[in-house]
């Protein structure tokens, strides 16, 4: 399997996918993707109904990633979801009255659904050096609103011929994100606050991506610099799992039957979660819609709605801060796969020069016909969070909320389950779910997190039971310039 840029016309540019893994973004700015996407049919995902997380991890991968071995995958597998990593499963399905299946993609170290991706991909890339024979170290530079920075921290920490430099905005992550990603362990790490928001975090690491002079530079003492973000295949492949995974065990409840439709409702920000839904569609797996949830920065339901992405709008600081984005940078992939690469070429052209595109009537029917948006405001994720408890004595964090909020809007009764995305553990954001649940909530975090067992008779998970008595490492803040982003890391790479 060859991969190329998103904005690669020509197709000059074929790469493995250790390859891509490796670099992450591609040179013209484009997102690596596979030349075709291999399909599956009913004996096959009736073949991994019998076998273990592990094991459908493995085979799914190994259609994808197919210059690595299957011993090589079921050993990456194996390490990441083991059971001692994923308490309780790596991803359960729960369900919820008559339509909503939640997917439980937080049982992992950080709790948060990103390690499932980013706990098996710091073992890819490390494969992936000896593959291609690379000399070098590989510094990871991340861009976060949260979740992912923790996530790759715990995945790459320690992880031999790897550095990692994580930045996230100083407004846009809750004391427990703060706290979990500054107490990082590891002697390869480093975590550093911005005076800005997301996107201005992420538009300084993608400048630092695509700047030769740093390159250079880096390459002459050694380094390179790779991505973790879910603009890296290495981060959506393992992602496409989860459905089909999800999928195997409702068929193997009886709950539904197997070729039955289900609609997989998820909460969106980067596009990259769901966008792993749309290729398990492609695939062959019986999905029907895929509803695209977006918390009140919904420029994503208005690009469902009308066809424009406009990022020339305000921006909202919400209770769910990993949806909290204006550039959603994976669209670009499904932009791809519906318009080809002189379009998307064109389409990212405008966004860049503009802040937006209008992609045309025929491949906004296309898009269309697989994707329904639906968004909820602060309050509507609020009222979800206590409805949900009210109704199924189950609590639910807010981009959770977020996801099944539209999960519920879309469902019209024709019995169509909705397998809705659950991304985060309920006590990643103790503070806004017990004011969610019309209590009192204390301004401190570890407070919140015995005022919500309480409430709720549930366990704080381990991880973050644990925080409690962390130390603080990492203190810096820097301003939002790339400049000053990139003279933080560059201390921190050679020192
Ligand atoms: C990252 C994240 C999302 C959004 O996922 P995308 O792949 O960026 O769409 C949703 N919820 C949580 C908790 C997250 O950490």
């Amino acid at each position: 399997m060859n991969y190329y840029s998103t904005r690669d016309t020509e197709r000059k540019t074929a790469k493995t996918s250790a390859e891509v893994i490796k670099q992450g973004i591609a040179d013209d700015g484009g997102l690596f993707m596979p030349e075709s996407i291999p399909s599956i049919d009913l004996d096959y995902i009736k073949g991994l109904c019998d076998k273990t997380y592990i094991e459908r991890a493995a085979e799914v991968l190994s259609l994808y990633l197919t210059d690595y071995t299957k011993e090589e995958l079921a050993k990456a597998a194996s390490a990441a979801y083991a059971e001692d990593k994923f308490i309780g499963g790596a991803a359960p399905v729960v369900a919820l009255g008559e339509s909503v299946r939640v997917l439980e993609l937080w049982h992992g170290p950080t709790c948060a659904f990103k390690d499932m991706a980013l706990q098996i991909m710091p073992r890819l890339l490390s494969m992936a050096l000896d593959k291609t024979g690379e000399k070098r170290q590989a510094v990871i530079l991340v861009a976060t609103s949260g979740d992912t920075g923790k996530a790759a921290l715990e995945g790459y920490c320690d992880v031999e011929r790897v550095k990692i430099c994580v930045f996230y905005p100083n407004d846009g992550v809750s004391d427990m994100q703060k706290l979990q990603m500054a107490s990082q362990k590891g002697d390869n790490v480093y975590v550093c606050a911005i005076n800005g928001n997301f996107d201005d975090a992420q538009t300084g690491v993608k400048k630092i991506f695509s700047d030769k002079a740093i390159a250079d530079e880096l390459d002459a003492k050694g380094y390179f610099l790779s991505s973790a973000n879910s603009i890296n295949w290495g981060r959506l492949a393992p992602q496409i799992v989860y459905y089909i995974s999800a999928y195997c065990d409702l068929v193997k409840s009886g709950d539904i039957k197997l070729g039955e439709e289900i609609d997989v409702a998820v909460p969106t920000g980067n596009f990259g979660n769901i966008f792993a839904a749309y290729l398990a569609k492609r695939m062959g797996l019986p999905v029907r819609k895929l509803v695209c949830a977006s918390n009140k920065n919904n420029i994503l339901t208005d690009f469902l709605e009308t066809g424009t992405y406009d990022r020339n709008r305000e921006f909202y600081t919400t209770m769910s801060p990993s949806m909290d984005i204006l550039i959603s940078s994976n669209l670009e992939r499904l932009l791809y796969c519906v318009a080809g690469a002189e379009k998307t070429r064109a389409y990212m052209a405008a966004l860049s020069s503009d802040g937006k595109y209008t992609v045309e009537p025929e491949v906004f029917a296309e898009i269309k016909k697989n994707f329904t948006g639906l968004y909820s405001d602060e309050e509507k994720t609020a009222r979800t969070i206590k409805s949900i408890f009210d109704k199924y004595s189950y609590i639910v964090d807010p981009h959770t909320a977020v996801g099944i909020g539209a999960a519920l809007d879309a469902y019209n009764n024709d019995g169509v389950k909705v397998v809705t995305a659950s991304t985060a553990s309920p006590y990643k954001f103790p503070y806004d779910v017990i004011k969610s649940l019309g209590e009192e909530a204390s301004d401190n975090a570890f407070e919140c997190l015995d005022k919500l067992s309480a409430l709720t008779s549930t366990e704080i998970p381990a991880p973050l039971a644990r925080l409690k008595s962390a130390e603080v490492r990492f203190k810096e803040t820097v301003g939002k310039d790339t400049a000053e982003l990139w003279a933080a890391a560059e201390r921190f790479i050679t020192k």
